[in-house]
């Protein structure tokens, strides 16, 4: 049990939480106060100011980063109602208690209501939860939050891309699985929920690939091709008609070995 807590720890550590967050009721937070910004309300109880300063430009700052990753900077989605919600717990036991988190977390999201849970200079949180979720939440708000042609590895994928120390270690580990015959087929990783994985290399190579995925789509073919790709699975809500219609490959076998031979490029 303990080694199994261990590795999903590490899991989540690296590439958001794996637990689920209670929803926090509406009553619970309307005396707190907020903050807001383009894209964000921060709410807070006694947090300081100088971090909820911090914070919001942290998170303008990743959103203009994100939409650009991604090549969405022409679509502005959340505005005014539809901004995303940041809530600050005073520290990490009030953090931890109100949302049911365990002891390492530092911070948590729900993203299909645009929700971030955390308290404030939580450590890591900056680097790791924020860039993440925020990608989940720009992505699922792209693609549609409901769309079950999204597969598991896209969505990690273009999340754990948003943080630049997973992209970073990303590229040279899946280029190594790739040579070495490690890596997984992408029939294989479809068939994959990372939340089931309980050791950290088998967590890095997931991630690692699902980022690698990514980049091979962005880099090799552009990022309106990615964008094409995106509207095309929202609408069509079929992955490999989603591919087939924007990228030059007739099924998703043809996609997975080109992919495969860009690792090994
Ligand atoms: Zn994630």
């Amino acid at each position: 049990m303990k080694k199994i807590f261990l590795a999903i720890s590490v899991v989540s550590m690296l590439y958001g939480p794996a637990f689920a967050v209670v929803p926090v009721d509406a009553e619970t937070t309307q005396n707190w106060d907020t903050s807001k910004s383009t894209h964000f309300i921060v709410s807070f109880k006694k947090a300081p100011q100088e971090f909820i300063e911090q914070i919001i430009n942290r998170a303008e700052d990743y959103y203009d980063k994100i939409a650009e990753n991604l090549g969405f900077t022409r679509f502005n989605f959340w505005l005014w109602d539809n901004r995303a919600n940041i809530y600050i717990y005073d520290n990490a036991d009030d953090y931890r208690v109100s949302t049911k988190q365990p002891a390492w977390s530092v911070g948590a999201a729900r993203p299909r209501e645009k929700l971030i849970y955390t308290y404030p200079y939580a450590q890591g949180f900056f680097e790791t939860v924020l860039p993440h979720e925020m990608g989940h939440i720009i992505f699922r708000e792209f693609v549609g939050s409901d769309n079950p042609a999204v597969p598991t590895w896209l969505d990690e994928g273009v999340a754990s891309y948003q943080q630049s120390l997973q992209y970073s270690m990303a590229l040279p580990l899946a280029r190594k699985a790739a040579a070495n015959g490690t890596l997984h087929s992408l029939e294989k990783l479809t068939a994959i929920n990372p939340q089931s994985i309980t050791d950290t290399a088998s967590a890095q190579l997931y991630y690692a690939e699902a980022i690698s995925i990514v980049d091979y789509l962005i880099k090799e073919f552009g990022k309106d091709s990615f964008v094409l790709f995106c509207q095309d699975l929202r609408d069509k809500r079929d992955l490999q008609r989603a591919i087939c219609s924007v990228y030059p490959f007739s099924n998703l076998q043809e996609f997975d070995q080109a992919w495969q031979k860009y690792l090994k490029k």
